[in-house]
């Protein structure tokens, strides 16, 4: 890839609305992701390979539990923060995003928010400090939008709980150390489990064949009677709330991730349409150029601006599920709609991995997918306003 030369946009001046611990964050994951992300990642999507050498940076700029208390090795910072640095990454691969997304919000959290003083204590700091790497287990082969579905159970077994079931479309699967898997007891209620690599019966099949998040590994959780000691089931919440409740968490980091790419479009774009000259000009002086690069700049300042109000609520415990897929969803179909225009600008360059754009492109697909479809956080909308449950 060319040297990333991005330029953050801001055009209402938001940074202002930022602290001055926001701004130190955001600079240090910025600069991580020129120097570490930027002049590798195309080959890696092009090679479908999850460069496991990341891991150790994302550990060391805080990227595994941002908001985690720091006496369980987590960075103990502020949503906004989090988002900040979701952003910043996101704004390099929407891969390795996920994989953050993953190890704070669906494996960090559950363990923090739902688990005993000793989980906490035996999980945490290996999961913050990258030496354990974590993947979420809620998506079935023939349960997905409805996860409350599920077929994936657990039988008591005195001592020890026995497991069967298969998960599918899982993050980091292939080389996750832990995961956290929903599964229904023997009344049919949904609790959280710890499950550990080398557990027998567990197995993690990797998914192929992608045409995004190349550099992110996907796979499957295989369960055959998997004995998982009783002390892994997270004792402090149950039903579907419990991994809606994590999901919330990571929809929020995906709102402002979305952003980040979204504006690594908008900045390359702008670029090229400046230095680009056909019929003796540069193409960024065409009417129709300029409104495509007008466009993206306002729909990303209503997107920083609604992000940024999304974090002050999530800081004073105040978002709701509504507010978090409304922003999710709004900011993941804004980023795709920026990155098929951004990428037209670029003409055939915007097909190559000259540039970022068509990596984003094919990246957001899935993001537009995973974590609640864009059609589903509608209908989140559609209920919260109505009071009428359209899903059914
Ligand atoms: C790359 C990738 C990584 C992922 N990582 C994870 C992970 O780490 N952990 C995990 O648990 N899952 C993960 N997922 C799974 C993801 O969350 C699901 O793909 C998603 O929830 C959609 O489920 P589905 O693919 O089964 O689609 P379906 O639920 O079958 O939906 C198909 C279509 O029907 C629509 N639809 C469904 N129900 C309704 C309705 N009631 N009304 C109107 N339209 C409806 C949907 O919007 C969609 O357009 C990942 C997926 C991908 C692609």
């Amino acid at each position: 890839m060319a040297q990333d030369l991005f330029q953050s946009p801001d055009y209402y001046g938001l940074d202002d609305l930022l602290s001055e611990e926001h701004k130190l964050v955001r600079e240090a994951t910025r600069e991580w992701v020129k120097r570490d992300v930027s002049p590798v990642i195309e080959d890696y999507a092009q090679k479908a390979e999850f460069p496991k050498e990341m891991v150790k940076g994302l550990a060391e700029i805080g990227a595994f539990g941002p908001y985690i208390p720091t006496e369980y090795g987590g960075a103990g910072l502020d949503q906004i923060s989090y988002g900040l640095m979701m952003q910043e990454i996101e704004r390099g691969d929407s891969g390795i995003r996920s994989t953050c997304s993953v190890q704070s919000s669906l494996v960090m959290y559950p363990i923090y928010a739902y688990g005993n003083e000793e989980q906490r204590n035996k999980y945490l700091p290996k999961l913050a400090s990258g030496e354990f790497l974590g993947s979420f287990g809620l998506t079935e082969p023939d349960f997905g939008s409805n996860p409350g579905g599920m077929v994936t159970n657990f039988k008591d077994m005195g001592d020890h709980y026995l497991l069967n079931g298969a998960k599918m479309w899982i993050s980091n699967a292939p080389f996750c150390d832990v995961a956290v898997v929903w599964a229904k007891n023997e009344e049919g209620r949904i609790h959280g489990l710890i499950v550990e690599r080398g557990m027998e019966g567990f197995t993690t099949p990797e998914t192929h064949g992608k045409w995004s998040l190349r550099a992110s590994a996907t796979g499957e959780l295989v369960f055959d009677n998997v004995k998982v000691p009783k002390e892994n089931l997270l004792p402090n919440k149950s039903g579907l709330g419990a991994p809606l409740g994590c999901l919330d968490s990571a929809r929020f980091g995906i709102a402002w991730g979305a952003l980040g790419a979204a504006m690594d479009c908008y900045d390359t774009a702008l670029r090229y349409s400046k230095e680009r000259v056909q019929f003796g000009k540069p193409i960024g002086g065409f009417q129709l150029q300029q409104k495509k690069l007008a466009e993206m700049i306002t729909e990303i300042t209503k997107a920083q601006l609604l992000t940024w109000r999304l974090g002050v609520l999530k800081n004073e415990g105040n978002a709701t599920s509504a507010q978090i897929s409304m922003a999710k969803r709004n900011n993941v179909d804004m980023a795709l709609k920026i990155c098929r225009e951004a990428r037209q600008m670029l003409g055939g360059m915007g097909i190559t991995g000259e540039y970022p754009i068509m990596r984003h492109m094919m990246n957001l697909e899935s993001v537009v997918t995973y974590e609640g479809t864009h059609d589903i956080h509608l209908l989140i909308t559609g209920l919260d306003i109505t009071g009428f449950n359209a899903f059914k």
